[in-house]
């Protein structure tokens, strides 16, 4: 492969890409929930579009985003729906932490915690919601992992957003410190950050809201205010939400409001009856404490 061949960072150049468009391909500042169909669009604009995405990321279209029907009708490509779910994760935390990135189920200690009696079941449980994640995000399923420090829950609940990362959703990750401090300086005034009507509706509208460590810290009504407008939000929406907290709900109660504990027991079919075999349709997960320490 000769020099030409490689992008300005040593990766591969998309054959027939172009440079200086956004990397995304989509002009999602002006058209975030799609625009007009390339029969409608004229002149360079069009072909600059198509140029920009010169390979489909689900290989179903020709790159642009669009796909020509019986009908010849455009409708948009799945690829397109996938750059405009991304689109709105910018500004909001939507990677995985790096101590985290290497998390799976063939690793410790999420490979220790599978081969011990103790913590298998839950393990096998996270398995089968992440191999079928697409329906459980579409279902607007959530997981509620509880168990002390150690015990492997935030590993777990990563591998999950990674999974759904992987699988082309848009994520939100915040510890649940991090998250608070977040609403709270978008309600600053004179802060340059957007504001919060914008950040409420990225957090209500990606696949995935991640919160870490939930009821960590002390905080004022307001935000406890926002925090369950969020999940409430998100509730009606039936989009799906992962948490992982240390604390039993009695005092997580305490610390984040009845209102919004009582919400996310629902959305992660807590309060379904555990009796037997329905242990399994229950998505609320204790994990035991273990000898061995565990991240
Ligand atoms: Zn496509």
């Amino acid at each position: 492969m000769s020099e030409q061949e490689r992008g300005p960072l040593g990766g591969l150049r998309v054959p027939g890409g172009s440079g200086g468009t956004d990397p995304l391909g989509v002009p999602f500042q002006h058209d975030p929930l799609g625009g007009p169909a390339p029969s409608a669009r004229s002149g360079r604009g069009s072909e600059e579009e198509v140029r920009a995405s010169a390979v489909c990321a689900v290989g179903i279209c020709d790159g642009s985003g669009w796909v020509i029907d019986d009908d010849g009708e455009a409708r948009p490509c799945e690829c397109r729906k996938r750059k405009i779910r991304r689109a709105r994760t910018r500004g909001m935390q939507s990677t995985i932490p790096e101590r985290y990135r290497g998390v799976s189920f063939d690793r410790p200690p999420i490979s220790n915690m599978a081969a011990d009696p103790g913590t298998a079941a839950v393990v096998r449980e996270i398995r089968d919601y992440c191999e079928n994640i697409d329906a459980e995000l579409d279902e607007g399923n959530g997981v509620w992992l509880h168990g002390s420090a150690g015990t492997g829950k935030t590993s777990l609940a990563m591998l999950i957003s990674k999974t759904a990362l992987e699988a082309g959703h848009s994520v939100a990750i915040y510890s649940m410190p991090r998250l608070l401090a977040r609403i709270r300086r978008t309600y600053d005034a004179d802060s340059n950050e957007e504001g919060y009507l914008a950040f409420f509706d990225r957090l209500t509208s990606v696949d995935l809201l991640h919160i870490d460590d939930l009821g960590a810290e002390k905080r004022t009504d307001w935000v406890l205010e926002q925090l369950y407008a969020i999940v409430d939000r998100r509730y009606e929406e039936r989009r799906s939400i992962v948490v992982t907290t240390n604390l039993d709900t009695d005092d997580l109660r305490e610390q984040i409001g009845d209102r919004t504990v009582s919400r996310l027991l629902q959305m992660c079919d807590m309060e379904k009856p555990v009796f037997g075999d329905d242990w399994r349709e229950r998505r609320g997960l204790v994990i035991p404490p273990a000898p061995d320490a565990r991240a």
